[in-house]
């Protein structure tokens, strides 16, 4: 039988390099700002592989999922099908139990300030670990979580966590804090980006996001067990950091975060770090905050949540996208072939559920580009009336990112537009013009020379 090859970053790096999607800089390169600085300027572009960095003997990569096609080349789809993969993904294989790993190769005692651990922007707290998944047991049912958080540096040895409240991971703390223990805690930095999609991805309390990934990667994923401790972790994660993380340990941290304007400051619990293992010339990831990367790899998985919960409600929904300019967070718009004229706030009110840091939903028609910001204005100019298609939502829990929320209570207005064409009147109303045979003239057979270079 063949065996599958192996996914970890290093294969998913080889497969970008064979497109011609990596990007070598063997310029050295400063973690302070500058990092981060070539990060924004080739954001969208190819991934980049920093092989020189001051200050750190290992590369950095970053941008590995900065547009919907890698995204799709994670998940071993074309990006069209990428929601249907994650509809599958939970019956995805179980991972793997392997006696050994390249992540086994060394272990030793940690010293953060040995990792390329870049400062981003001007006014964060300080140096950031941004890729982090984030491993820990809860101590009474024992279940393994693993989700993504980022890692503010204290020290050489300690680590603010932002573990935000209600999730899975908080989840733990909060049972650990209630027992009077402290958690144990597996970091792993460089994995495939489809593990960190399946950490991305909000599933139901119990559920194995290691499963996920084997779902999301067509094959089970290889672990193994951390040696001095009962977490497990992916075998070709470049590094692992293991620690403890103690709940009455506070520490502020804040920085940029997906709108790519800064959080506010909080106090949030330390971890301790004791040992790191790592693959030999370990590749450390950096995610920049607000990137297509940032917002892809949190998007995507939030997308197919939306998508799931409105057809469950309206199945005749063709597609949901969280736009560019919402931030891939705040607003989503709903492309759907309605049979009735009340479908779409139903699809509204079903996508406000199903995530609820949304705060704008349109609805649009069939024939609508969702992923052309003028095309869904153009069904809000010429398919919209506001006094009965509109709904509007005060005071509900929102995204504590949005700055224009009610920063004290945590509430936001939400409202839902249905801007798809009233059944009333009759389609051909609304049709777009179209000239017949127009895709079929070739423009150079028709053009002076001196022109023909402007069209093609
Ligand atoms: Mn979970």
């Amino acid at each position: 039988m063949k065996r599958e090859p192996v996914k970890d970053l290093r294969s998913f790096l080889l497969q970008l390099e064979e497109r011609g999607e990596l990007i070598r800089i063997r310029k050295k390169v400063s973690l302070k700002y500058e990092l981060a600085g070539l990060e924004k300027r080739l954001d969208g572009a190819p991934a980049v592989l920093f092989e020189n960095i001051d200050g750190s003997s290992m590369a950095v990569v970053s941008g590995l999922c900065g547009s919907r096609e890698r995204v799709g080349l994670a998940l071993n789809t074309s990006f069209e099908s990428i929601h249907e993969r994650y509809a599958q993904a939970h019956l995805g294989a179980k991972p793997q139990l392997t006696k050994d790993g390249p992540v086994l190769e060394k272990i030793g005692n940690v010293k953060l300030s040995d990792l390329p651990i870049p400062l981003h922007f001007e006014k964060d707290a300080g140096p950031y670990i941004t890729s982090s998944i984030i491993f820990a047991r809860n101590p009474k049912s024992n279940y393994q979580n693993g989700s993504v958080h980022r890692l503010r540096v204290l020290d050489n040895k300690r680590l603010v966590v932002r573990a935000v409240e209600g999730r899975h991971l908080d989840n733990c703390i909060q049972t650990a804090k209630n027992t009077g223990t402290e958690l144990d805690v597996a970091i792993a930095i460089g994995v495939h980006p489809a593990i960190l999609m399946a950490a991305a991805y909000q599933a139901p309390l119990g559920t194995d996001e290691m499963q996920i990934a084997g779902g999301l990667m067509g094959g089970p994923l290889s672990i193994v067990k951390c040696p001095g401790s009962n977490l497990v972790v992916p075998s070709h994660a470049e590094m692992v950091l293991l620690g403890t993380l103690d709940p009455e340990q506070l520490e502020e941290e804040y920085m940029t975060e997906m709108l790519a304007t800064y959080d506010y400051k909080r106090l949030q619990p330390v971890i301790t770090v004791r040992k790191i293992l790592q693959r030999k010339h370990p590749i450390f990831h950096d995610i920049l905050a607000a990137s297509r990367e940032h917002r892809f790899i949190m998007s995507v998985p939030v997308e197919s949540k939306i998508l799931a919960g409105v057809r469950n409600t309206v199945p005749s929904v063709e597609e949901v996208r969280l736009t560019e300019g919402g931030c891939s967070w705040l607003v989503a718009v709903i492309k759907m072939k309605k049979k009735y004229d009340g479908e779409p706030k139903n699809a509204i009110l079903s996508a406000l559920t199903a995530h609820p840091s949304l705060k704008i939903v349109y609805v649009v028609d069939h024939d609508i580009d969702i992923s052309d910001p003028n095309a869904i204005e153009f069904a809000l100019a010429t398919r919209f009336q506001a006094d009965d298609r509109l709904v509007v939502i005060q005071g509900a829990k929102g995204s504590s990112l949005d700055p224009s929320s009610n920063q004290a209570k945590r509430t936001t207005s939400k409202i839902g537009i249905d801007a798809t064409a009233p059944m009333s009147i009759p389609w051909d109303r609304f049709e777009t013009a179209k000239i017949p045979g127009v895709d079929q003239i070739i423009l150079k057979n028709y053009l002076p020379k001196e022109a023909k270079g402007l069209f093609q």
